[in-house]
């Protein structure tokens, strides 16, 4: 789960960690009421990187402006995403931009610190032109993390003494922000020192493990606590053509099969081993709530999924979709009660899953 920058710097500040003063604006706010008499930034609260560069972040010195330019925002879609909410906050006086971030190393099996002099952006860019510029750390998570470590990595990164201080309490907070709440990866980018020398996350990104989400009791994690929970593995993707398999491995395959033919898989849905009728027409409803979708491929190869069940599912929600194109591969157990089932409804199958997606995309083309 990822959080709105709005919302995981509200965390921060439980931490400690110093943010710009700030509030936040909702899109159909009366605006009218808001006095703004000092520079502020006027930042689209959406879930990707980068604003900046597009225009997803905006500056104001005065009401009328303010007004101006949170209008402009909230008609305006930040890489395809709707802004709904505006967070506004005091504009501060830049005089350096750090990088900060915590995230798992896979490989290492260790959480690994990333801090780099140079903020303010990409840090792919950095790492590809400027690698020196980079101090990594890793943590052992046995072992505590202390203050001390944290003024290490900013040593090395040979930040004046004046710095090295409150960067390495913003470090040592982000850590316990990162363990404590199950984080996945903490960003803050940049870490601004302001011309008075003051440190202040200016930016702020927090992934959580939405494992997790149960032994939290985040206001943000009560949402996705409330969350439907699908009884089958579900990722929708941007194409048109919707692949339900069972087993992973399986729907990976039907997805090639698609991309091969040319098209675009518009999910991956497994079913999982051992579907029922009622978990197939969940499967498909869900499929079906995405309106991109033109047709449905439907890979079933039958071991404790049982075909009949399978068959069931699939009639009673697709005779209410006859718009919908479809192709079923169906083999295993209890297949031939599975065909009947098709048959009588006149539903096209086919025991091939190349054979079924061939005949999807004529249908579709
Ligand atoms: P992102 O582009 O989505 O990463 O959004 P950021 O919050 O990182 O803002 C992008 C850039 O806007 C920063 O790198 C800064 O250069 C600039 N910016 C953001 N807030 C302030 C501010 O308070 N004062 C000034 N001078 N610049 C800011
Ligand atoms: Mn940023």
């Amino acid at each position: 789960m990822k959080l709105h920058e709005y919302e995981a710097k509200k965390i921060f500040k439980e931490y400690g960690i110093p943010v710009p003063e700030s509030f936040l604006i909702n899109k159909g706010d009366d605006l009218n009421s808001i006095n703004v008499d000092k520079e502020v930034v006027l930042k689209a609260q959406v879930l990707v990187g980068g604003r900046g560069k597009v225009g997803g972040i905006l500056f104001a010195s005065n009401k009328e402006e303010f007004i101006k330019k949170a209008n402009e925002l909230f008609n305006k879609e930040v890489k395809g995403e709707k802004v709904e909410k505006i967070l506004v906050e005091e504009k501060l006086p830049i005089e350096k931009e750090y990088y900060v971030s915590i995230i798992i190393d896979r490989d290492a099996k260790k959480p690994l610190i990333i801090f780099s002099t140079k903020g303010g952006v990409d840090i792919e860019e950095v790492a590809e032109r400027e690698p020196e510029k980079i101090i990594k750390y890793h943590i052992d998570i046995k072992k505590p993390f202390l203050p001390y470590i944290a003024r290490w990595i900013v040593k090395d990164a040979k930040l004046p003494s004046n710095e090295i201080g409150k960067v390495a309490d913003v470090i040592y907070k982000l850590y316990k922000i990162f363990k404590d709440l199950d984080a996945t990866m903490v960003e803050i980018n940049p870490l601004v020192i302001t011309k008075d020398g003051n440190v202040y996350a200016a930016d702020a990104v927090l992934h959580l493990d939405d494992d997790a989400a149960f032994r939290h009791n985040y206001e943000m994690f009560e949402e996705y606590k409330n969350k439907e929970k699908l009884p089958f593995a579900y990722v929708e993707l941007d194409g048109d053509v919707a692949v339900i398999g069972n087993g992973a491995g399986l729907t990976l395959a039907s997805m090639d099969i698609i991309n091969n033919l040319g098209r675009k898989p518009a999910c991956f849905l497994d079913i999982g081993g051992g579907a029922d009728t009622e978990t197939v027409k969940l499967a498909l409803k869900k499929v079906l709530e995405n309106k991109n979708v033109k047709g449905i491929f439907i890979n079933i190869l039958g071991g404790i999924t049982r075909c009949d069940e399978v068959a069931k599912g699939i009639i009673e929600v697709l005779k209410e979709h006859p718009n919908i194109k479809f192709a079923v591969r169906m083999m295993g157990t209890n297949e031939e009660i599975g065909k009947k089932i098709l048959e009588e409804h006149g539903i096209p199958y086919e025991t091939s899953m190349e054979e079924a997606g061939k005949k999807l995309i004529e249908m579709l083309s």
